[in-house]
């Protein structure tokens, strides 16, 4: 039998459980796309952004999504010919990197694996070779959703201005905003890309682009019509704001989304309860690891995102897992992304959990005590008192 029927857990790491509220939100006709309410809402909805960014730059929005938000701010940073230097750290810097690739820009990128963060040493060897400063802008992502490493941004910042290094600093936070903590001003990062569907709450089909005058200065002086972000950073001019028709009810959503942000006790007390439930699972991560195969991808807890957590668990036993506890309890897990291969038998052996956005203590519970349910059902070995670990963290709250 199944005990899926209810409310479910969609646990991939994005789209991410959407509120009833952002979608009630969204629920209406077609508003005025040239003045009246949407036009009003935008004007109050872009500082909110910013502050959730914590930067006091520009935001550029576009109805995209994530990878239309990596080609947007590839477009405007850098020209054809350009050079950047791209840290990958999992299938999403990788990407990334492509995007730059396509637009004629030479990429050089330095491969940090799959189980580990930059490691600023090679950064610096690499920015130390480039003399003549040819590199024009270093490209990383805060948080890997592949393999759910978090990168040190202020450490990058840091490295940059030791070498007296003039390269912007991008930084891809399409995971992390809104469930990491994110400086963007005080961290030193110039070009940041986000998007609506993870810690946002919202679905799919807006980027966001946010940059610096530096980044804006320096950047590309002639990009494609469409990306150019700069009529986009003056909402008096609607309709050039986005280049075109408002993506009208995505835009209700988001508002909705960042009252709920505000209303939590704003971005610090929305990163605070990301924190514990990451610990939660964590805990029982690392009790049920204690008695048979399953480990967490990223060992040290400083390294790891609070968006997402990568688990590797051998055999054929994330796909088993997964599958079990989709059909009989309703809760979906990720696959494990850029692991292995989908044709190589190793891609069965990896699975992530989504605890990113609108979830709370009993949603992630649920998660982990179906999990341990799985666990039993398919007979994979596991240590004890997972649940009672993950308990603690929360009842310590
Ligand atoms: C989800 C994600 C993307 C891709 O976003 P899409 O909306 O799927 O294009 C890029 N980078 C990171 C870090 C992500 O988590």
């Amino acid at each position: 039998m199944t005990l899926a029927n209810g409310r479910r857990y969609l646990a991939i790491p994005g789209p991410s459980v959407m509120p009833d509220r952002v979608l009630n939100a969204m629920h209406r006709g077609a508003p005025n796309i040239y003045e009246g309410a949407l036009v009003d809402m935008v004007h109050g909805l872009v500082p909110d952004l910013k502050a959730v960014a914590r930067t006091t730059g520009h935001v550029a929005i576009y109805i995209a999504n994530g990878h239309g938000a990596w080609e947007a701010a590839a477009a405007n940073m850098v020209r054809s010919g350009d050079k950047v230097l791209v840290l990958s750290t999992g299938r999403f810097a990788a990407g990334w990197g492509v995007v730059f690739d396509r637009l004629g820009v030479e990429t050089e990128v330095i491969d940090f694996g799959k189980r580990a963060p930059v490691d600023l040493a090679r950064v610096e060897a690499a920015l130390k070779a480039d003399a003549a400063h040819a590199i024009k802008a270093v490209v990383a992502v805060h948080v890997d959703t592949a393999t759910s490493v978090k990168n040190d941004v202020p450490g990058l910042r840091a490295l940059l201005d030791r070498l007296g290094h003039p390269a912007l600093l991008a930084i891809d936070c399409i995971a992390s905003l809104a469930v990491d903590r994110f400086e963007m001003d005080a961290w030193g990062v110039d070009v940041m890309v986000a998007a609506s569907q993870k810690g946002l709450m919202t679905p799919p089909g807006l980027g966001f682009v946010f940059f610096n005058d530096k980044a804006r200065e320096r950047g590309n002086d002639a990009p494609s019509y469409y990306w150019d972000w700069r009529p986009r950073t003056q909402p008096g001019y609607f309709y050039e704001f986005f280049a075109g028709t408002a993506p009208t009810h995505h835009l209700f959503g988001l508002r909705e989304a960042l009252d709920m942000i505000a209303e939590e006790g704003g971005i610090e007390a929305v990163w605070a309860r990301h924190e514990k439930l990451a610990r939660a699972a964590w805990a029982a991560f690392e009790a049920w690891g204690q008695g048979g195969p399953l480990e967490m991808n990223i060992s040290d807890p400083a390294e790891r995102s609070h968006a997402v957590t990568a688990l590797r668990i051998g055999g054929d036993n994330g796909s088993r897992l997964r599958a079990w506890v989709d059909e009989k309890a309703g809760l979906t897990l990720g696959i494990g992304l850029g692991m292995a291969e989908p044709d190589d038998p190793a891609w069965h052996g990896f699975f992530r959990l989504g605890h990113m956005g609108h979830i709370n203590a009993h949603m992630l519970m649920g998660a982990l005590g179906v999990i341990e349910a799985g666990l039993d059902a398919l007979s994979i070995p596991h240590g004890p008192g997972a649940l009672a670990a993950a308990a603690k963290v929360i009842a310590e709250a």
